[in-house]
């Protein structure tokens, strides 16, 4: 199983990741957490990345691309994986399209998580407030929403059009959508779509 999880900051991208990739026994591979790895080894990149972390700016898709694609390719050979995160542009997705092809891999599904900004905003900041990340503070939030609707959001009429959309009310506890998710995955019949 081979899917992609888009969803603005909050929506729990990286809880259902680790979720389905235990639930579907596939490797869960979060750009958000591989970058922030990449910062913290201090690595001239890696503090190239950190600047754009601490600002809640996107990443340019060429570091982007440079950290993930091998990630991918390797995770391959576990029989699939949950990308969360990424693409997250319309010239990620095209660009991990072509690596698709190259390697003759095809997207079951692209999951479109959401919810209403303010249930987003609420988890982020008692995300915050349990110490979390340094990019949860209300004007980066604000920030990372934006950007969300301005750059990431073109992608689901871009997975829609592919037919591989499926969207799911993320306003749920946990286990309600990891369920919902697995019960729609498992109604499709075969679906066709490249990465
Ligand atoms: P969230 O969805 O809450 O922003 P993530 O852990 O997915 O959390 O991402 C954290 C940060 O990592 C983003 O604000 C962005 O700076 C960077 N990032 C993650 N994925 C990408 C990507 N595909 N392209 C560019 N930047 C990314």
């Amino acid at each position: 199983m081979r899917l992609l999880l888009l969803a603005p900051p909050g929506a729990g991208k990286g809880t259902q990741g680790e979720r389905l990739a235990d639930r579907l026994a596939v490797r869960h591979v979060s750009a958000g957490e591989r970058l922030r790895a990449e910062a913290r080894a201090g690595t001239p990149v890696g503090r190239e990345i950190a600047a754009y972390l601490d600002r809640g700016d996107l990443v340019p898709d060429a570091i982007v691309f440079d950290v993930l694609s091998p990630v991918v390719v390797a995770a391959v050979g576990d029989g699939g994986y949950i990308l969360d995160g990424f693409p997250r542009t319309l010239p990620q997705a095209t660009a991990a399209a072509a690596l698709g092809a190259r390697l003759g891999l095809t997207l079951d599904a692209a999951v479109h998580l959401y919810a209403p900004e303010a249930v987003l905003v609420r988890r982020l900041l008692a995300r915050a407030g349990q110490g979390g990340r340094s990019d949860d503070t209300s004007a980066v939030i604000r920030h990372r929403l934006q950007l969300f609707t301005t750059t990431t959001s073109p992608l689901i009429d871009y997975y829609r059009d592919r037919g591989i959309l499926l969207a799911v009310d993320a306003d749920r506890p946990p286990e309600a959508v990891t369920t919902e998710i697995l019960a729609r995955l498992s109604d499709r019949s075969p679906i066709r779509g490249t990465t």
